[in-house]
């Protein structure tokens, strides 16, 4: 479903709940990262490219001081809130979400009075693609445009980050919300997450002969509570051991001299090689696609995920089953995608291969009582945007 034939639908959807036609319908989109995983909380690199999966909203302004939610996908009706009343920790449902990016403007000083919201989202939830960003990035879009707020994109991606992080308490970092306010189609965004300074990255695959697909493997993640959080606090330890504000700060070539200082410091040691190796291997692999070798990039891929397995250690069973065997049935390249302990695998492929891999992942999942997995071709795509 393209959001612009979900745009009429969703306006459709909001007249019948509000009952009268909607201020403008918005979409924003989920994203892939192609590599820079667990990046960005260190102040690293990043590579995301946008899905043509979107959170589409359609939004009325309101003076009142009323925000009513709801979305189509979630049971129960419309969610009314008062906007002087919205706590942050408050909340725990989706709602949450939302409310955090009324909540985060308002704080910010933008005034914001309520809002009518009715939406829907093609973004598969909890499967690594970011189905909350696109759900913050689509309101934030939204009520800066209906109350001509005049923010860039990069600006709401820090209010929908401190929505998720403070309102929702979830200690994501800001690549999400990046991509999918800032991507352009045939692109991936090279983003530095120290001062959002962003470079869009040529990436047609298509013209080149060449695939990437998504492999959800339908293992829902948790991002909110325990091992994101430890593996953060565990790299916020390791830059204070080496007396650095963040690890994006030990260059690649002083990783050994930064890994020998950590002394007996076995589990941060792994943590801060990972993030100094992605932090390299992002590097690479803009150098590799600025120079036209896109195939080369695959290798680059692989190498990222015997990083997150072995060394940041958040891969799963299922996701390494994905890559294990892509890779022996002919993948270019293949990868871990997103926060990991489930979610998503990308792979790279010649489009002659998409079939065989596609088919030997299937029966692999089978063979191993898997459940069996989503797998779709991910075009990169446009960010957020107006539809209507
Ligand atoms: P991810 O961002 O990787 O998909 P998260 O756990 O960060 O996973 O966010 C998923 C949450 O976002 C869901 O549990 C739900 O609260 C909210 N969400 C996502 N899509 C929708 C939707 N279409 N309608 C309502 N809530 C949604
Ligand atoms: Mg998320």
């Amino acid at each position: 479903m393209s959001s612009e034939v979900a745009a009429g639908t969703v306006a459709e959807r909001f007249k019948g709940l509000y009952g009268a036609e909607p201020d403008g319908v918005w979409a924003a989109p989920g994203r892939v990262n192609l590599i820079g995983e667990h990046t960005d909380y260190n102040d690293g690199f990043v590579m995301p490219f946008a899905l043509p999966h979107t959170a589409v909203a359609a939004v009325s302004r309101r003076d009142d001081g009323v925000l009513r939610l709801h979305s189509s996908d979630v049971e129960g009706g419309v969610v009314e809130l008062d906007v002087d009343a919205l706590e942050p920790e408050s909340d725990r449902n989706w709602t949450a979400y939302p409310a955090g990016v009324v909540w985060a403007l308002r704080a910010a000083g933008h005034e914001v009075t309520g809002a009518d919201v009715h939406l829907t989202s093609t973004v598969p939830a909890g499967a690594g693609l970011s189905s909350s960003a696109a759900l913050e990035v689509v309101i934030a879009l939204a009520l800066n445009d209906l109350y001509e707020l005049g923010l860039k994109g990069w600006q709401l991606a820090r209010l929908c980050q401190r929505a998720e992080n403070v309102y929702v308490g979830a200690p994501v970092g800001i690549m999400d919300q990046t991509a999918s306010a800032c991507c352009t189609a045939g692109h991936a965004l090279f983003l530095d997450t120290r001062d959002l300074s962003q470079r869009q990255i040529p990436f047609d695959l298509a013209a080149e002969g060449m695939r990437l697909l998504v492999v959800d493997t339908q293992v829902k993640h948790e991002h909110s509570t325990g091992e994101y959080g430890k593996r953060r606090a565990g790299c916020e330890k390791g830059a204070a051991l080496l007396g650095v504000d963040a690890l994006r700060d030990i260059p690649y070539a002083e990783l050994d001299a930064a890994l020998a200082r950590l002394g007996d410091e076995e589990e941060i040691r792994r943590l801060v090689r990972h993030v100094v190796t992605e932090d390299e291997r992002v590097e690479r692999v803009v150098a590799l696609l600025e120079s036209g070798e896109t195939r080369a990039i695959g290798p680059v891929l692989t190498e990222g995920h015997a990083s997150l397995r072995d060394d940041f250690r958040i891969s799963c069973p299922e996701l390494d089953l994905v890559v294990d065997t892509a890779l022996s049935a002919g993948a270019l390249g293949a990868r871990m995608t997103g926060g990991g302990f489930g979610g998503s695998a990308i792979v790279l492929a010649d489009v002659a291969d998409v079939d065989t891999i596609t088919k030997a992942v299937e029966e692999s999942f089978a063979a191993a009582g898997f459940t069996a997995p989503r797998v779709f071709e991910a075009v990169p795509s446009a960010g957020a945007r107006r539809v209507r």
